[in-house]
């Protein structure tokens, strides 16, 4: 078989190409539950563009965070601020499977989209519970918001 590799095209594309490969944002999240789809950096656990200590506990989606400027730490590697934004939900049935953003989940050991979480409140600890609630309540309350019934202010 004959491959004919082309050098030149290779060459020509690499200087085109951005020094630090992870400056394309050619992941694809989009959370299953609202809807926010968002170009993003990476899908894992460890972003290399993080300092060190920056390791998720479970696949997650990273932004880098265009508003904090970057450094280089003490080794001389270059690192930006990122922003988390979402995950997958742990319920292996779940119909928002493709991704979950950190508005619509909450991460207790896993992360697990609301949906779940509302259909298996008791499993979790009641902290964890009110932490849901307190998820859902703003959701309600935002949806409120939306449709115009929001006017009521606190009296001054
Ligand atoms: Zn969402
Ligand atoms: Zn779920």
């Amino acid at each position: 078989m004959s491959s004919a590799t082309s050098k030149k095209e290779a060459s020509i594309v690499d200087q085109k190409r951005p020094s630090d490969p992870t400056d394309s944002a050619d992941v694809v999240f989009s959370c299953g539950r609202c809807g926010l789809t968002e170009s993003c950096h990476y899908l894992g656990r460890e972003p290399p563009f993080c300092s060190d200590q920056v390791r998720f506990e479970e696949d997650s989606f990273v932004l880098r965070d265009p508003f904090t400027p970057e450094y280089f730490d003490a080794r001389g590697r270059r690192r930006v601020g990122f922003l988390l934004l979402g995950g997958k939900c742990f319920v292996s049935d779940c119909s928002n499977g493709g991704g979950v953003c950190v508005d619509c989940s909450v991460f207790y050991k896993h992360r697990f989209c609301l949906d779940c979480l509302a259909a298996n409140m008791d499993a979790f600890p009641s902290e964890v519970q009110v932490k849901i609630q307190r998820k859902l309540d703003a959701e309600g309350k935002a949806a409120e918001q939306r449709t115009g019934g929001g006017k009521k202010k606190a009296k001054k």
